[in-house]
């Protein structure tokens, strides 16, 4: 890395951030692209230093910027354009900075769509589908599948107003797709035994003995169990699918498929994606080194 005077800006606003593999993976693909840039962890922990931190950002090079927990619904209101997409999401994990003018994107639908279409070969058109969480994973994961003409996609939260929020933002973007918003407990089975896709977007399972978020009596063969959880490989939820001999899959195709997706709207070059394949083996190594001997999350 050869950081000069010419150097752009890009880093992840989040708390905390100082496990996280995007700053490994981001550099790992400027450098693959010969991009002058460099992706810092941008340690933020309120709202109060979010705003402080967004007005400081519109005066200094950035290219761009990722937004992750907790501030991915805050940042709706701090852009100055936000696209439809991460509207109808309810929340912003990636935003572009044009001579001080901040559009804000939100990449994590998407993300869950490629990350099943390379690693799966599964697109959600005329799919059922059950979402665990009314979050900000939870909203883009139920938006990519209405845009992508799931039949029918249930939300399923513990506080079951949150999913009933989640829904209703949906809305517009519900071509033929049903939703329903359910709370956790035994009324979700159903829709979760009837899933062709699973979703969690909770943080559970995040943090070693956690349990899984959903009975493995629920799950069955022919599924694709999905957990959004991409800081373990393997999860108490991700065992469950595998001895219901569902198919289970991790959340970090996800990561590296939406900063991907980040890199092609800071970079605009349609014809020069981000190189997955370098930022896998990035945040691979990345998380082999956090995480595989026991340490912290
Ligand atoms: P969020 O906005 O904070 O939402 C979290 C959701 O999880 C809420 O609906 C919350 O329920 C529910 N929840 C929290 N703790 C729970 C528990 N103990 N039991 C049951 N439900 C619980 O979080 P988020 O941004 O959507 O992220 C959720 C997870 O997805 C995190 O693990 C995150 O790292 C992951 N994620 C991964 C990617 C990726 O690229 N792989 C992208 C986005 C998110 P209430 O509404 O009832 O509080």
């Amino acid at each position: 890395m050869n950081i000069d005077g010419r150097t752009r800006l890009a880093g992840v606003i989040g708390w905390p951030v100082e496990h996280s593999l995007s700053p490994t993976m981001h550099n790992a693909a400027y450098a693959a692209m010969d991009l002058n840039w460099v992706y810092l962890p941008l340690p933020v922990a309120d709202q109060q230093r979010l705003v402080a931190v967004v007005d400081a950002i519109r005066a200094l090079p950035f290219v761009g910027f990722s937004v992750t927990m907790p501030h991915k619904r805050a940042m709706l209101e701090l852009c100055d354009e936000v696209a439809m997409f991460a509207q109808l999401a309810g929340s912003v994990n990636t935003v572009h900075c044009v001579d001080e003018h901040l559009i804000g994107y939100n990449t994590d639908g998407r993300g869950m769509l490629e990350a099943l279409r390379l690693e799966a070969d599964w697109s959600p058109e005329g799919a059922r589908v059950a979402v665990i969480g009314a979050g900000g994973g939870a909203g883009a994961a139920v938006v990519a599948c209405a845009v992508g003409r799931a039949a029918h996609v249930t939300v399923v939260n513990r506080d079951v107003s949150r999913a009933e929020m989640v829904v209703e933002r949906a809305e517009p973007s519900l071509r033929g797709t049903e939703v329903a918003a359910v709370a956790s407990g035994p009324h979700a089975r159903e829709f979760v035994e009837a899933a062709d896709l699973v979703v969690n977007a909770t943080p559970v399972g995040m943090t070693p003995g956690d349990p899984s978020p959903v009975p493995e009596e629920w799950l069955r063969a022919g599924q694709i169990v999905f957990d959004m959880v991409y800081q373990r490989r393997s999860t108490e939820l991700l065992q469950a699918a595998r001895s219901a001999g569902a198919t289970p899959l991790g959340g970090l195709g996800m990561l590296v498929s939406q900063g991907a997706l980040a890199i092609d709207i800071w970079a605009e070059r349609a014809q020069d994606p981000a190189p997955r394949a370098v930022m896998r083996a990035a945040a691979e190594a990345a998380l082999a080194t956090s995480t595989e001997g026991g340490v912290e999350l």
